[in-house]
């Protein structure tokens, strides 16, 4: 793996002119692998349109892990499914642009738009450059094939001139680099624990040093032990191959151990995006703290687990104002009036769509939400 070592390169358009997309704590302008544009996708069309993903702006640095939150239903599964242009119909996307910088063997890099690409270019660049990890093994894994042939197609089909021999050894190294022995290619799928079936996933779509590696809740089903495990894993393979990563979860404690930086999803929109650390000891935005508290942290003091109180709202028929004004211990009459927009709140690069810290709302940011962030850590593994 070596076509994926970050450059500090020239400015790319994401600082040129548009709207700040992500937070850049250190100072340093890296390039981007991924800039998402006001992105949008529906369910069916006309009347019965539901839009599950609503004018979402993300940019992604090589070798840095953006984590993305939500619970069920936010968006977030969709928005990955969307881009990477996996979803079925009637998904549909309804707006925006999806710019992937593929780098090629020499070096020079292209950038693709993932929404507009066609069938070949997006057989060119998947596994290669950009490959997904679903969040169930079993299901992805097909159950009548051998471990083995799941590395050996990818492996045929995208590096035409491997012999058996070399896509063999690839396969083994592949695995052990996952932790797992090579004799596991001559297993089926069920033959493995689910923890083994997950890193076998992550292992293939390692296969071809993709540029970015997005993850779907790919430890949710385990257990607490094995999550941690994986993380960890993750953790040291990211910083030996240098691939940035996506990595979709409810658990923004877990999150907090992987990425560089955090973007909350609530109904479809983008609720508040920041640093990973920052996010996590200093909420802005009233549902990431809900969210907070609603799981155990994995270190440090015992805290009270309360919880979000209510239903995320029905999307065919979403509130006037802001999405979570029904759910909101904070919500006040401009709420339920008026949608807020995300804004940079701080110069860390952190954006929050919440009228708390609007000043024309005449409102008191709640002690809960105004904690003083930790200093920036320098980037995990990132240059
Ligand atoms: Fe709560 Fe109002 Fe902020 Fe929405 S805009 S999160 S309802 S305080």
């Amino acid at each position: 793996m070596s076509a994926t070592i970050p450059r500090e390169v020239q400015s790319t358009a994401a600082e040129g002119g548009r709207a700040s997309t992500g937070p850049v704590r250190d100072g340093a302008i890296r390039e981007s692998v991924l800039e998402i544009n006001h992105f949008s996708v529906d369910y069916g069309a006309g009347e019965n349109m539901v839009r599950a993903v609503s004018d979402v702006t993300l940019r992604l640095e090589r070798s840095r892990v953006l984590g993305i939150a939500g619970e069920s239903g936010s968006g977030k599964s969709t928005l990955v499914y969307a881009m990477t242009r996996l979803l079925r119909s009637p998904g549909l996307i309804s707006g925006g642009e999806v710019i992937l910088h593929v780098t090629d063997e020499g070096g020079a890099v292209t950038p693709v738009n993932l929404v507009t690409a066609t069938e070949s270019e997006l057989r060119r660049v998947r596994w290669s450059h950009v490959s997904i990890v679903l969040q169930s093994a079993l299901s992805a894994l097909n159950p009548v094939l051998r471990i083995g042939r799941e590395f050996d197609e990818v492996l045929k089909t995208h590096r035409p001139n491997l012999t058996k021999a070399q896509r063999r050894a690839r396969a083994e190294e592949l695995l052990r680099m996952v932790g797992l022995s090579g004799d596991r290619l001559e297993r089926f799928p069920h033959e493995l624990s689910g923890g083994q079936r997950q890193r076998v996933m992550i292992a293939v779509a390692l296969a071809l040093d993709p540029e970015l590696v997005v993850m779907d809740e790919p430890t949710t089903a385990l257990d607490v032990v094995t999550q941690r495990e994986i993380i960890g894993e993750l953790s040291t393979l990211r910083a030996q191959f240098g691939f940035a990563m996506i990595f979709i979860t409810h658990d923004l404690s877990l999150l907090v151990e992987l990425a560089d930086e955090i973007a909350v999803m609530y109904a479809g929109s983008i609720v508040e995006r920041a640093g990973a650390r920052e996010l996590y000891e200093s909420p802005r935005h009233p549902y990431t703290l809900g969210l907070l508290n609603s799981f155990p942290p994995l270190h440090g003091e015992r805290r009270e687990l309360t919880g979000i109180p209510g239903t995320p709202p029905d999307l065919a028929d979403p509130p006037t104002g802001c999405s979570f004004a029904p759910r909101c211990a904070f919500a006040m009459e401009r709420c339920v009036l008026e949608k807020p927009t995300l804004v940079e709140v701080d110069d860390t690069g952190r954006s929050v769509a919440c009228w708390l810290f609007d000043d024309a709302s005449g409102s008191r940011v709640p002690v809960e939400l105004s904690r003083v962030a930790p200093r920036a850590e320098a980037p995990k593994g990132g240059s």
